[in-house]
């Protein structure tokens, strides 16, 4: 499914696989002044190629290479023959075949390899310009893009939400709080912050700033009960008295736990937690 809503200069498109009437997962991808960023997952590939046709797409980049952000470009480029651009570190994460969890083959799906090319510092369209900002944590090869003078940040999956407390295991945490301090002390005092998800922050550095906080708050927490000899389980179950329903539906590879282990090992980097994911 496919639905569009316009945010003024900027398009949304939200998109996610249909299952016998219901979307269980919404990806959002944007258009901007002919500027397409993220292609959703694999089976809305045919439905957003149907959008598009007749509209003006002249550029489009992944914000990183997982399967609901690429899942487009197969059929982008067969159908329009447009050239894609994603982090030079991507380029050869999208022009192979994933491997992917049993719950994100059901919600996404395997996209096609594609022959993406490495992004320059900045994308220029008819009336913007963009600034691509390397944000890597969500994955190493995650970027966002940065229109200055409209105070616009598309964030991709490296900001979702103020409160986020589920994470992948693949996640680096480091790198998530790294990129996080990045975009807050970007020069714009006010940022409209896009999210993948489809959540729009209009005060986008107040909500980036919130998020961070709540980081440290749950990262703080961690290390008390650590140094009072709690496990992790057992510091997971005292701060958020349960798991999310999502560890058991991704076999533990999105869950609560994850944001607790990584902080652990933040704290005490010499820490290992030994956890089968599989
Ligand atoms: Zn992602």
């Amino acid at each position: 499914m496919l639905q569009e809503k316009n945010l003024g200069a900027v398009t949304q498109l939200m998109m996610g696989r249909e299952v016998e009437g219901t979307v269980y997962y919404w990806t959002a991808a944007y258009l901007v002044d002919g500027l397409l960023v993220d292609t959703g997952c694999i089976y809305t590939a045919p439905e957003l190629i149907e959008y598009l046709r007749g509209m003006e797409v002249i550029q489009v980049i992944n914000t990183h290479h997982h399967e609901d952000h690429v899942g487009g470009n197969d059929l982008l480029q067969k159908e329009f023959g447009l050239d894609i651009y994603a982090h030079s570190q991507a380029v050869s994460l999208i022009n192979k075949k994933m491997e992917l969890h049993q719950y994100q083959e059901l919600v996404w799906g395997y996209p096609v390899p594609t022959i993406v090319k490495p992004i320059q510092d900045q994308i220029k369209t008819e009336h913007h310009c963009f600034q691509v900002i390397a944000t890597p944590g969500h994955c190493a090869d995650h970027l966002s893009l940065y229109e200055p003078k409209q105070g616009w940040f598309f964030s991709g999956d490296t900001f979702v939400s103020e409160d986020q407390k589920v994470f992948r295991a693949d996640e680096d945490i480091v790198g998530i709080i790294a990129s996080l301090q990045k975009i807050a002390e970007l020069e714009n005092q006010e940022l409209i912050l896009f999210t993948s998800i489809g959540k729009i922050f209009p005060e986008g550095k107040a909500s980036i700033n919130k998020f961070l906080n709540h980081l440290e708050e749950i990262s703080a927490a961690v290390a008390n009960l650590a140094a009072k000899g709690l496990n992790a389980e057992e510091i997971k179950i005292s701060i958020f008295s349960r798991e999310s329903g999502l560890a058991p539906l991704s076999g533990g590879h999105y869950s609560i736990q994850n944001l607790v282990d990584k902080l652990l090992t933040r704290a005490s980097p010499s820490r290992q937690t030994a956890i089968d994911y599989t």
